[in-house]
């Protein structure tokens, strides 16, 4: 029986309690009168149900849709203003035992180059993503008890936040590995983890079954139940996500908005942030063969609706995505995207040869971190590099209640700023630095008090003259 309160996940997502919402967004999907009650209501940026959320979504009337992209670009302006976070994805391991149908990292696929990083190769390859720019990582890796074990994983985190090469430094480690017990990600909390990263590829119980055939992973209740156990572990930043491709869209769009609900009267609050993957092709897996896919189109319709049914939590889009998909979105709703990503393991400091393949799929957007940079700011966004909040202690209900006030936009928008200036000083091109001093110049009159303002323009002198110290709010 459908209980957003149960810590059961056939309960807080249930398979019927799906069908009826899909359902009655069919009856009303042309019911012009409710559709615009639910564009007012979305409009106080409370958010909206599954149900609710799920009608909009349905609905094809060109003028309502036109409405419903309006309001999400608003809506993203409210709460994002026009910062957009920067990382990159690591990938420390491919072993896999598990035999997902839609991944190339599948324990039968015997082609593959398996690699696992050790300590040494990770340092060259944080190096090298400091060289890039970066400070925000997602760790990766397939599942292997015996080999990506969690001391493993600890001592990679440790390894990585140790490294300092000239003024680099990785600030933030995100994590994306299978789902474990409260004991670990308890011990991944201590080890300073930032983000707990987990899709659900799909909340579709029985195509889950046949996407994941054998290996630890073929457990749906075990996996739907990995963000409870993070958040008893003590983990406040939960990620979460569907794989759209695998299974009907509109299914994973209700069981994604009743996944957030359940977080939130549960732990007192939501996923940190939603990813949007849609799957590619990759070593042996042909995207064709999926029948679920879906168009650009209705890609961006998912993004805009889930922006308004959630507008604060961060949205993340990856290089799985074109130049031109990402810009689309990323007026829509999108928060955080990645730049100058490889899925191979230990691809960053030089490049795999030709027979020792180990990438996960392919990259569709491949520009360089700088490329994605300047192309953000001819846009008019400021490429964040902040990591100040979960540093500042600012993570789950506290740094939600701070993003449904409005008040983070205080902390956000200097940090932006500052750490856009330390990029454009260590690593930019020189067309890139040109464009974002004009940015910063002009950005800088947007910092909400005159006292914040007075510090961030003292802080960019100092950086400017290469005088540096952790500046954040
Ligand atoms: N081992 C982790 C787990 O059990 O969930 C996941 C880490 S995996 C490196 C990251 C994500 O890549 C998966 O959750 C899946 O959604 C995505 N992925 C797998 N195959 C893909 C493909 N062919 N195209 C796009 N994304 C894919």
């Amino acid at each position: 029986m459908y209980d957003v309160n149960s810590k059961h996940a056939d309960d807080f997502i249930n398979h019927e309690e799906i069908l009826e919402t899909l359902a009655y967004a069919d009856e009303n999907k042309d019911n012009l009168e409710l559709i615009e009650k639910l564009i007012e209501k979305a409009a106080l940026r409370k958010g909206l149900s599954h149900r609710e959320a799920s009608v909009l979504l349905a609905c094809s009337d060109a003028g309502m849709n036109e409405k419903i992209f309006k309001l999400a670009e608003q809506i993203k302006k409210d709460f994002y203003g026009n910062r957009i976070v920067m990382f990159a994805p690591l990938y420390l391991s491919n072993y896999c035992i598990n035999g997902c149908t839609y991944c190339p990292y599948h324990a039968k696929n015997k082609h593959i180059a398996r690699k696992q990083l050790s300590q040494e190769e990770i340092r060259r390859e944080v190096i090298a993503l400091q060289d890039m720019g970066h400070k925000r990582l997602a760790l990766e890796a397939g599942e292997h008890p015996a080999l990506n074990t969690m001391d493993y994983y600890l001592k990679s985190i440790e390894t990585i936040y140790s490294i300092k090469h000239k003024n680099g430094a990785i600030r933030r480690v995100n994590i994306n590995i299978a789902a474990t017990t409260v004991d670990n990600y308890r011990l991944l909390k201590e080890a300073g983890i930032g983000t707990y990263i987990l899709f659900q590829e799909t909340y579709h119980k029985e195509g889950y079954k046949e996407l994941h055939p054998t290996g630890p992973k073929s457990d749906y209740n075990y996996h739907t139940e990995a963000m409870d156990r993070a958040m008893e572990g003590g983990i406040d930043d939960v990620g979460v996500g569907v794989l759209f491709g695998l299974d009907k869209y509109r299914y994973e769009f209700a069981g994604l908005l009743m996944h957030a609900e359940h977080l939130e009267a549960a732990f007192g609050v939501g996923p940190h942030t939603i990813s949007v993957p849609r799957l590619r092709d990759a070593d042996d897996i042909d995207s064709s063969a999926f029948k679920n896919g879906i168009d650009d189109d209705t890609f961006a319709k998912i993004v805009a609706c889930i922006r308004i049914a959630v507008p604060y939590t961060g949205m993340i889009i990856s290089t799985r995505e074109s130049q031109k998909v990402r810009e689309r979105v990323l007026h829509l709703g999108i928060s955080q995207i990645s730049g100058g990503s490889r899925t191979s393991v230990g691809g960053y400091c030089e490049p795999e040869p030709e027979d020792e393949k180990s990438e996960q799929f392919d990259v569709i957007d491949s520009r360089t971190l700088d490329e994605v940079v300047h192309w953000l700011m001819q846009m008019n966004y400021i490429p964040s590099f902040c990591t100040a909040c979960y540093r500042e202690g600012r993570t789950g209900d506290r740094f939600m209640s701070l993003c449904k006030s409005g008040q983070i936009q205080n902390c956000c928008h200097p940090n932006a700023l500052m750490t856009l200036q330390e990029y454009l000083m260590d690593y930019a091109s020189p067309e890139t630095k040109a464009l974002g001093s004009k940015l910063i110049d002009k950005e800088i009159q947007n910092v909400p008090n005159a006292k914040a303002r007075s510090v961030v323009t003292e802080n960019l002198r100092l950086i400017r003259e290469n005088n540096r110290r952790d500046f954040r709010f």
